[in-house]
Order: structure tokens, then sequence, then C-alpha cells
């Protein structure tokens, strides 16, 4: 298949996955959403950043990271040097937990299948996890604070496929802990390098009593 022809069959199935997401029932949080918030960005973006949860201006929108924490994200690609263009920004969750709460285990475990088309469909270079809830996903057993700034590169239970995973602290964390600001920038900086191929990325496997993805 040419390669306008493979995006253009790839457009549409995001857009497909979209929309289930949008019309979503298959969890409690459907029934206070004002919209769902599939996610937002180019389908063959190089990067996919997965945060939490939407917060109150993002179910408002249905569009992902437009608050503060988007802003601080808008700056941080800006500062340094990574367009916008090449970034599809979406969370772990789809729809906004009352009062912003954490996501609950069972939301992330009914939610998991949109986030798995979504990569299965984008295939990007990177994935960069904000926060602990989304680090989970590939590494259910650490701690955002030993392995952020760290690329690595997973094997997908679910494809097969190596996927290289870059853990960040969430830049809303940043905004409340002001002293984690420069450990933020300094990771976007390692980020553009992995993108340039200047930083390789470390094999991971998990620990054998630790089944991966198990969390969800
Ligand atoms: S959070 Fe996910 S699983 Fe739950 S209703 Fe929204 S889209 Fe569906």
């Amino acid at each position: 298949m040419d390669l306008e022809r493979d995006l253009d069959e790839r457009r549409k199935a995001l857009e497909s996955v979209h929309r289930k997401i949008r019309s979503c029932t298959l969890c409690p949080l459907h029934t206070g959403r004002t919209k769902a918030v599939p996610g937002a960005g180019p389908t063959d973006a190089e990067i996919v950043f997965i945060g939490e949860a939407p917060g109150f201006y993002e179910d408002q929108q249905g569009i992902p990271f437009v608050g503060a924490a988007g802003r601080f994200l808008d700056e941080l690609l800006a500062q340094s040097g990574i367009d916008r263009e090449r970034v599809f920004i979406t969370n772990v969750i789809k729809c906004r937990p009352p009062g912003n709460r954490e996501p609950e285990i069972a939301e992330v475990e009914a939610c998991r299948a949109y986030l798995d088309r979504q990569l299965e469909i984008i295939r990007p270079q990177v994935i960069v996890t904000l926060g602990r809830h989304s680090m989970a996903r590939a590494f259910p057993d650490e701690k955002v604070s030993q392995v952020h700034g760290q690329p690595r590169t997973v094997v997908d239970a679910a494809s097969g496929t190596d996927l290289v995973y870059f853990p960040m602290y969430h830049p809303a964390a940043a905004l409340h802990q002001p002293s984690l600001r420069s450990v933020v920038e300094a990771d976007f900086v390692l980020l553009r390098q992995v993108l340039n191929g200047e930083l390789e990325p470390e094999s991971y496997s998990p620990p054998p009593d630790v089944e991966q993805l198990s969390l969800f």
C-alpha cells in the first residue's frame, strides 16, 4: 500500500476510534462527562504524550491539555525545539473523573483498548508517559522519581512489536511543585535527543514476579 493511502486509512481508523470514545458507555464516567476527550494531533505523530485524565476545561471542550498544564506543555515543547505538529496528546482515560480524582483501576481497564488502538494506528517513534498512572502502563512497579528521563524499549504485549517509552513527571506536578520544573525541562532536552537518535533507549523486561500491564 502506498504511503498516502496507508495514512488515509489510518486517519479513518483513528477517527472511528474517536467516534466510539465520544459515545462510549463502558464505565460509569460517561454519566458525568460533558465531552469525552479522545486525543488530538496528527495520525502519523512521532511522539504520543499520555496524560492521566481530562480535567475541567478538557471536559468542557473535548480537547486534551487545554488548561495550565497544557500551556506549560506547549512551552516545554517550544523551548526544547520539538514541533507541536509532531505530537499527539491523549490520556489514559478519556472521560473526566468527578472532582478530578485519580482514575480507578477499573476505569483504566475499561478504557485501555482505546489507547492500545490509538498507539497501534499512530505507530509513534516515542511514547511519553506523563505521571504515574500513564507510566504504569509500561512500568507498573516503578516510581516516576526513579525512572523519569530514561528511555526504554519495551515489547508490546498486544502487538509483539518494540515500543520506546519515555517516562516523565506530569506537567501539572511541576506547576504545583516548582522544584520539579527544571527536572521536567531537562527531561525534554533528553526527549529531543531520543528523537534525534542521539540517546539510545535501554531494553527493558519486567521483573519475573511482575506480569507486565497486570495493573490493568
Ligand atoms: S473513561 Fe473510557 S471507558 Fe469510561 S466511558 Fe469514557 S471512554 Fe468509555
